[in-house]
């Protein structure tokens, strides 16, 4: 029996699904091995007997709640995919202020009635158990398929616990916070063979932290090379400004910190 496979989508700008969708060169290969039941940016049907639900996206609105709990009741499996579904994503940028006086702000006083919105955007594991994640943003469609795999033979997808500096290293990088480029290297999770740096971008974070990051030793190699620890803190909050995610950081590297 192949394990049947459903795909959600909440906040997001559904990139990670598009991902997903653009392992076509592998698709008979994969849909011999899972049976997709739902997935509404691929197919008309919606199947509500699944056992892997892969989930997109930040909690914005007061229905995701009941939606996700509902879709983790069904699921055997649930991994939420992307930096969204795994932190609060870019959705939570706007946690740094009151939603209303956003919704004010945007939308030039006309906000009433226009949408409901949760107080913080959230990641999935604020309201129920997540089994996996599979982070970055997008995610990366190899990593995907490695996840499927691992899901089919019953093992863990591999997350790597280092930081992404290592990769830098490892594939001959030179440093870009060396030459006083904002880079959050040295904090962030590995698993995009560090992508960003290699293209001469700073990285973002956007697969969250490693297992010890040293936001302390962040802030302070910011200031050795230049820049300030404010800007340090400005760039945690892009991808990492969750609650609990924030939390992490912030007393570290202070976002009011005057140098
Ligand atoms: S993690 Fe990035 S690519 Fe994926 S849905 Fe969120 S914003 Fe889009
Ligand atoms: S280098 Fe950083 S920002 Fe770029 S993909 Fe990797 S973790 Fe994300």
């Amino acid at each position: 029996m192949r394990p049947r496979v459903a795909f959600f989508s909440f906040g997001s700008c559904e990139g990670c699904q598009l991902q997903v969708l653009s392992v076509e060169d592998v698709l008979p290969e994969l849909l011999s091995v899972v049976e997709v039941v739902n997935f509404r940016e691929a197919m008309d049907d919606r199947g509500d007997d699944y056992d892997i639900a892969f989930v997109e996206g930040s909690l914005v609105k007061p229905d995701d709640v009941a939606e996700l709990q509902q879709i983790r009741a069904r699921a055997k499996i649930l991994v939420a995919i992307g930096a969204c579904a795994c932190l609060g994503g870019v959705n939570a940028m706007r946690n740094r202020r009151p939603v209303t006086e956003l919704a004010r702000e945007v939308y030039d006083g006309r906000q009433d009635g226009v949408f409901a919105a949760l107080p913080d955007a959230s990641p999935l594991s604020s309201v129920v158990q997540v089994n996996y994640e599979i982070r970055g943003c997008p995610i990366d469609r190899i990593e995907f398929l490695e996840a499927v795999r691992s899901l089919i033979a019953g093992t863990v997808p591999y997350v790597p616990p280092f930081a992404v500096c290592v990769e830098c290293t490892l594939r001959g990088t030179p440093c870009l916070l060396e030459r006083g480029i904002p880079c959050l290297g040295s904090v962030a999770r590995a698993g995009c063979n560090a992508v960003c740096p290699a293209y001469g971008a700073p990285c973002e974070a956007c697969r969250g932290f490693h297992e010890v990051p040293n936001f302390e030793a962040l802030g302070e190699a910011f200031f050795r090379h230049g820049m300030t620890r404010t800007l340090a803190a400005e760039k945690l909050q892009l991808f990492n400004n969750y609650r609990e995610v924030r939390e992490a950081w912030e007393q570290a590297v202070p976002s009011s910190s005057a140098t």
